[in-house]
């Protein structure tokens, strides 16, 4: 089954289910973390689909493991035309048999990703070692992708991946572990942050200097009043309630695309300000807007 690229609240699930198991085990290896190390990994973690920008490639630190689904290769997979891909690994170990690039089905885009995982994972395990473990003892985690980090993938690569019926075993397990929870709670929750919105099909990612970006945020947290949002976004125009009205129209039309119509007047209900609109021409400037970011379905 093909999981959508842009699906991050897939992704976010089945990236902190791996690392969960992950890291629990790790305590048996020669790598052990202290035990709040897990509970940090999964606080650090961020997922999201960003095209542009500094994050575009998966990275991670001591205090962070970002994992970017838009960044080039997993792209590059969704266009190619050829049955199978090499999927390529860091340019000085790409050619190792057991960390190295390896060939996949093209459409595979879950376990091209599954490595990505276990490589940024190994990345903070690293520096997790040599700044909270130790600088001494762990002296050879110092280099990005020196030996001590190769040890580190290596171990999960063996562990949980470079054996095929294993790594599709441990895959199938994380996917179901998802899906099933996805099931049974039936509940959307958005994300924290606008540019983790899933991108509507055929659409556009969000600019971070929309102007509207700012509305949402503005309204994401509070509940405010059309006039409150006139003052906060220094809206000066003749018919400032009716400029209101489009900024929320907008909003309500990507959250429609998203998430079906249904949804989206749960996630933003406007009626009574469209109605308002309609009556009053300026529309009423005490209806107010709040997002909600659970919505339960039936
Ligand atoms: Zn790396």
């Amino acid at each position: 089954m093909n999981i959508d690229i842009k699906n991050v609240k897939f992704f976010d699930s089945f990236t902190r289910s791996i690392i969960t198991q992950c890291m629990e085990e790790l305590k048996d290896s020669e790598f052990a973390l202290p035990l709040d190390r897990k509970e940090k990994a999964l606080r650090v973690l961020k997922v999201f689909y960003r095209k542009r920008g500094h994050n575009n490639v998966p990275k991670a630190g001591n205090n962070a493991i970002l994992m970017n689904l838009a960044y080039w290769q997993l792209e590059k997979m969704l266009l190619s035309k050829e049955k199978t891909i090499w999927i390529k690994e860091y340019n000085s170990f790409d050619k190792d048999r057991e960390i190295g690039g390896f060939t996949l089905d093209s459409k595979d885009i879950v376990t091209a990703y599954t490595s990505d995982i276990l490589h940024e994972l190994s990345h903070f395990i690293q520096y997790n070692l040599y700044y909270g473990v130790g600088m001494k003892t762990w002296s050879i985690m110092r280099k990005p992708h020196g030996n001590g980090f190769k040890s580190v993938y290596r171990y999960l690569r063996n562990k949980y991946f470079n054996d095929v019926n294993i790594r599709n075993a441990f895959i199938d397990k994380h996917k179901e572990i998802v899906l099933g929870k996805t099931n049974r709670t039936n509940v959307i929750e958005l994300p924290e942050n606008i540019f983790n919105l899933p991108i509507p099909e055929n659409g556009k990612a969000i600019r971070s200097n929309a102007k509207y970006v700012q509305l949402y945020s503005l309204i994401y947290n509070n509940e405010l009043k059309v006039s409150d949002i006139i003052t906060a976004m220094k809206i000066d125009n003749s018919n400032p309630a009716n400029k209101v009205r489009v900024y929320i129209s907008d909003l309500r039309n990507r959250l429609k695309d998203i998430y079906s119509p249904t949804i989206a007047a749960q996630i933003l209900p406007t009626k009574n300000f469209f109605n308002n609109a309609f009556e009053y021409g300026q529309g009423d400037q005490n209806s107010s807007y709040k997002i909600n970011p659970t919505i339960k379905l039936d």
